[in-house]
């Protein structure tokens, strides 16, 4: 299993509707950035103000200066949710998360072990890479 290498995939297939967030982290967001909060609506994450509704895509997700990777404009702020990914191979597997290599589709269970000491090794939870 490769390292995270930012392709922002996760972020595309999570970050439209698929995150949440915990009244503390929103609590958070209102103190001390109320720039993220501004995306909150009723416990939800990621809202368009102007719409009422979730945005296509994540709002924080950007390129990097040189083009070359996506990255979290929010990373030290970021959600839970986020920084808890990749925790299950399956969800790797479909979104097809780059840290994956041939060997770990040969076999799962053997990834998902691989996976478990990563995400151990990496406490607190490291999450995609900024
Ligand atoms: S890590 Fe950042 S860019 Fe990715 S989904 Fe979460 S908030 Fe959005
Ligand atoms: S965790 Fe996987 S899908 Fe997400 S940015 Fe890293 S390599 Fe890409």
């Amino acid at each position: 299993m490769k390292d995270c290498n930012s392709c922002g995939k996760c972020c595309e297939a999570w970050g439209s509707d698929g995150l949440s967030a915990s009244s503390e982290e929103v609590e958070r967001w209102e103190t001390y950035r109320p720039d993220i909060a501004r995306y909150v609506q009723d416990g939800k994450i990621w809202i368009d103000p102007a719409t009422g509704e979730y945005f296509d895509r994540c709002p924080w997700l950007t390129k990097s200066p040189d083009g070359q990777k996506l990255i979290c404009d929010i990373y030290e702020d970021r959600p839970e949710d986020c920084r808890y990914y990749p925790v299950e191979i399956a969800d790797m597997v479909r979104d097809d998360c780059e840290m994956l290599e041939p060997r770990d589709l040969d076999n799962l269970r053997r990834a998902q072990r691989r996976l478990d000491e990563i995400m151990i090794a990496s406490r607190p939870p490291a999450g995609r890479q900024p």
